[in-house]
């Protein structure tokens, strides 16, 4: 059955190619976008994650023209990574900002109508550095760890409703992300990493379909790592 699915995020890298497996599936397939236009063949609202009347008003155009939102990818991050020493208040909150209260924004907006309808999948976007923690990455990595306490709260509030919450936990994704990693840590991650290389995005993306889907229909508040191993143990 086609499904209404919103993938913050989804203009490009991990999201996109998210988004481009469910409208493959012939899902109802909205993304943000901040700035630019809407990838071709996809429904574009313009969001800043940050910013609660603009979540608000992409859920509300997004209702408009393709009817309640019932599987939200919450997928849009940033990072600001610097070491503690050096990490300002802002740096800190900033991406705590974006990735843990952008993800809180889109879910509080979307369970009304989940409720509503007595369905609804959510998954957020986490990261294996939420567990294994990072270097220069205190900030990214509680917002990142955050997200499970969201997903396993939001499981025992709305369980009973036909509602689950899962976080998928991906490693190293080839994605203007991690392009932004100089070589040489490029480097040591994939000697660290069991299948020594990093992952397509459309690695990340099948596991999203699928957790959307009917087939795993009693899996919530899991976290479900697509990492290459990286993480095992975490
Ligand atoms: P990219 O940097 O390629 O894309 C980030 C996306 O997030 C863009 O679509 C961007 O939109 C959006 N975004 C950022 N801030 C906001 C905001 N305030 N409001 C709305 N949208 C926003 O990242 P990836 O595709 O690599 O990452 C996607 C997700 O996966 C992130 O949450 C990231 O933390 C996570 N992840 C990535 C990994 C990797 O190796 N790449 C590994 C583990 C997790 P815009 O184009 O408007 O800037």
């Amino acid at each position: 059955m086609a499904r209404t699915v919103l993938v913050t995020g989804g203009n490009r890298g991990i999201g996109l190619a998210i988004a481009r497996a469910f409208a493959e599936q012939g899902d109802r397939v909205a993304v943000t976008h901040r700035s630019g236009d809407a990838p071709e063949g996809l429904f574009g609202v313009r969001c800043d994650v940050t910013d609660s009347a603009s979540v608000d008003a992409a859920f509300a155009a997004i209702e408009a023209e393709l009817g309640p939102v019932e599987v939200l990818v919450a997928n849009a991050g940033i990072t600001d990574d610097t070491l503690l020493m050096r990490m300002s208040e802002e740096q800190f909150t900033g991406v705590l900002d974006t990735n843990l209260t952008g993800a809180f924004r889109c879910a509080k907006r979307a369970s009304s109508k989940m409720l509503r309808a007595k369905w609804g999948r959510m998954i957020f976007i986490s990261s294996v550095i939420g567990l294994y923690g990072g270097v220069g990455q205190v900030n990214y990595a509680a917002s990142k760890a955050g997200l499970v306490g969201v997903a396993r709260s939001i499981t025992r509030e709305l369980g009973s409703r036909n509602i689950t919450a899962n976080v998928v936990a991906p490693g190293f994704i080839d994605t203007e992300m991690t392009a932004k990693l100089p070589e040489e840590r490029r480097t040591e991650y994939r000697k660290v990493i069991p299948a020594g290389r990093f992952a397509a995005p459309d690695e990340v993306a099948g596991v999203v379909t699928w957790l959307a889907s009917d087939a795993a229909g009693y899996i919530s508040g899991a976290v479900i790592p697509v990492d290459g191993g990286l993480g095992m143990g975490h």
